[in-house]
Parts: structure tokens; sequence; C-alpha cells
């Protein structure tokens, strides 16, 4: 499979990563939106977006999502993050391999769209 995640996953494409364990991958990302812009992705290709998530691959999310948190904890985002997931055409998703974006560092615009 052509994907872009996977290759930065192989270490075929470099990145600066911020945290990894057996199951996840979170590294910056290469055109920040604020200050602190992480990308958070399973290791695995498990789905392409969050339009993807059923029963079987959901502890996988769940387990992103409290990496998400440890995360915003160790880049000292206390005041608040926001996070992201771009699903399909309309939001604009340009990686098919399920990210979430962790936005912060400063204060977010009110319009989410
Ligand atoms: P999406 O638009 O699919 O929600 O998010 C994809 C994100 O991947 C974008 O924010 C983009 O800046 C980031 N990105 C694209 N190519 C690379 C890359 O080669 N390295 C890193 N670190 N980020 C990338
Ligand atoms: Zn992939």
């Amino acid at each position: 499979m052509d994907c872009l995640f996977c290759k930065i996953v192989a270490g075929e494409i470099p990145s600066t990563k911020v945290y990894e364990d057996e199951f996840v991958l979170a590294f910056k990302d290469i055109n920040p939106m604020a200050p602190v812009h992480i990308l958070v992705i399973p290791k695995q290709h498990i789905a392409d977006s969050a339009a993807d998530i059923t029963p079987e691959n959901s502890a996988a999310i769940a387990h992103i999502f409290e990496i998400i948190a440890k995360i915003a904890k160790e880049q000292g985002l206390d005041n608040g993050f926001r996070v992201v997931t771009n699903s399909g055409e309309d939001a604009l998703q340009t990686v098919s391999h399920i990210h979430f974006h962790i936005l912060g560092g400063k204060k977010m615009q009110e319009k989410l769209a």
C-alpha cells in the first residue's frame, strides 16, 4: 500500500517523534497550524479514517485517546487543546491513514468549520 503514514511508521520517511509504543506513533506535523501540532496514528493501518471505526478496531482508538491525554500533559497543554480528525473529502482529509491532530499552545478560533 502506498501510504505516507505507513512509510513514516516504517522509517522510510523521517519524522520528529514525540511518542511511540507498540501500537501508536505520535510525531510533529510538517506544516504546523498551532505552536503545538502533533499527529497521533495507529502504527498499523487499521482504518483509513474515522468512518472506518468498528467494534473490531475501536479499542485501538481508545488507546490512542489515552496517549493523547498523556502527550497533552507532557507538552504542557494545561490550558486546553483541540483534537481533530478529518474524515473524507468534505473534511479535506489528505492522508488516508486514520490520524488525530493535537492542536494547542494558543487560543483557538471560535469557528470549527
Ligand atoms: P489531514 O489533512 O489528512 O487531516 O492531515 C494530514 C496532515 O499530515 C497535514 O496536517 C499535513 O501537514 C501532515 N503531513 C503531510 N505530509 C507529512 C509528512 O511527510 N510529515 C509530517 N510530519 N506531516 C505530514
Ligand atoms: Zn497507512
